[in-house]
């Protein structure tokens, strides 16, 4: 039964292969000769995640799910037990242009939004949880060093990171500092033309594997405003790694998987003579499943959105996003399992799988810091302003 879900999948067209730059522009005609298949796959369903997107969205997001189908699903239990970092796979992504999706063209980024980078990111993940969580972060270390780098350092790393011919990490957690990262306590002190990094990072998502590190150092004062990133190569350092060992749109895809799966698996297993879809109570569960996933994925994408606006409150809506969606999208995974019995626990059965890859995503980040964050700066802004009205003199 190993990757019981690929055959749930219908096959919808071949693999394209082709850069995603290539993508843009495409005539609705060729859009719609492309993906009739993945149409005919969610035909009126409401959970499909290609709702309100557009042409050329929906076209990305099928290069990822068909990425997903052939490259990802059939190794995701495997590379699993062997703890395996998949750096043939990985370059292939970077080959249809999701090294650098976000990240601006000149160096080599696709120069994508936010929200079809959530898009793509969401669709990878129903093929592998864990691999696309690493992609995300390699896009996030991609986009710092374009975002904030000098034109220098962007020339020199950010070709190399969109085509993953070199690889990236983002190194913020200390064993001491976790929730608590504004304390950290790795130091870079500056001698001569060199910085001396001295401290441990902990929980590095492909750290050991990774040849580029953006680690945040304590420059300055305590607190967030002495942090400073600086970029470390694996190649001229002395680093020990030892223990080797990702997020919000992974954890829809996980979710969109694993409602596919549990609906799939109810329709199909019998007890008492009848299948288990034809009980109420199994309906009322795929029906609060179906609305957690879709509401999440709402929250997401207005996050996302928000990014691309550069709204002042997209931290805000992030936050949100990260807190709402990351349980949600557990307890839809979670959902899934119960539904199999105890064959969702068996290995041979990909919904324990997106379970666990999902449970982290509710770590990572942290999340006190979001609900304090959005609660003391926002929330409280707005409930200010509402009050004002509210109080307002009636004229
Ligand atoms: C698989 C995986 C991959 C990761 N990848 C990376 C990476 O690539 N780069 C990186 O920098 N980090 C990474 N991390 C680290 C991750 O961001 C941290 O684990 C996370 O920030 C939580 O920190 P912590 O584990 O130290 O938990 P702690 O900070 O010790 O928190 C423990 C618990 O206490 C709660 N808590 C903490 N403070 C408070 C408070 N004030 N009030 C109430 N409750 C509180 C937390 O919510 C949590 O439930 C990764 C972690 C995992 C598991």
């Amino acid at each position: 039964m190993a990757n019981k879900f690929v055959a749930s999948w219908r096959s919808f067209g071949p693999s394209s292969f082709q850069g995603i730059r290539h993508l843009r522009g495409l005539t609705a005609q060729k859009w719609k000769a492309n993906t009739r298949h993945t149409a005919c796959r969610y035909q009126s369903s409401i959970v499909d995640p290609s709702l309100g997107l557009t042409d050329d969205q929906m076209e990305f997001q099928r290069v990822a799910l068909d990425f997903a189908k052939n490259e990802l699903a059939p190794e995701m239990q495997k590379w699993d037990q062997e703890e395996t970092f998949p750096v043939d796979v990985l370059k292939r992504l970077a080959g249809l242009g999701f090294g650098a999706i976000y990240t601006k063209e000149d160096y080599g980024g696709s120069g994508l939004s936010r929200l079809e980078a959530s898009v793509i990111f969401e669709a990878l993940s129903t093929g592998c949880v864990s691999t696309t969580a690493y992609l995300s972060i390699h896009n996030m270390v991609a986009w710092m060093i374009d975002e904030f780098g000098s034109e220098e350092l962007r020339e020199k790393y950010v070709p190399t990171l969109a085509s993953m011919e070199k690889f990236g990490s983002y190194c913020l957690t200390e064993p001491g500092y976790g929730s608590d990262a504004a304390s950290l306590s790795t130091s870079a002190k500056r001698d001569g033309d060199y910085y001396i990094l001295n401290g441990s990072k902990a929980f590095i998502s492909g750290g050991g594997d990774t040849d580029v590190y953006i680690v945040m150092v304590r420059t300055g004062q305590e607190g967030p405003k002495g942090i400073s990133s600086v970029i470390v190569e694996k190649r001229n350092t002395r680093i020990e790694f030892w223990q080797e060992r990702e997020k919000t749109s992974c954890s829809l895809g996980a979710a969109q998987a694993s409602v596919e799966q549990a609906a799939e698996h109810t329709k199909v297993r019998k007890q008492f003579d009848t299948p288990l879809a034809d009980n109420q109570h199994i309906q009322f569960k795929l029906a609060d499943m179906a609305t957690s996933l879709v509401t999440s994925r709402l929250i997401v994408r207005q996050a996302a959105r928000a990014l691309d606006a550069k709204s002042p409150e997209a931290p805000t809506l992030c936050s949100m996003a990260k807190l709402f969606a990351t349980d949600q999208c557990f307890q839809v995974c979670n959902d899934a399992l119960q539904l199999h019995g105890g064959y969702g626990y068996l290995k041979d059965y990909a919904v324990q799988q997106y379970m666990r890859d999902c449970r982290v995503h509710q770590i990572l980040e942290g999340k006190p810091q979001h609900i304090a964050y959005y609660s003391r700066q926002s929330l409280s802004l707005s409930l200010n302003k509402r009050w004002r009205y509210a109080t307002a003199p009636r004229s």
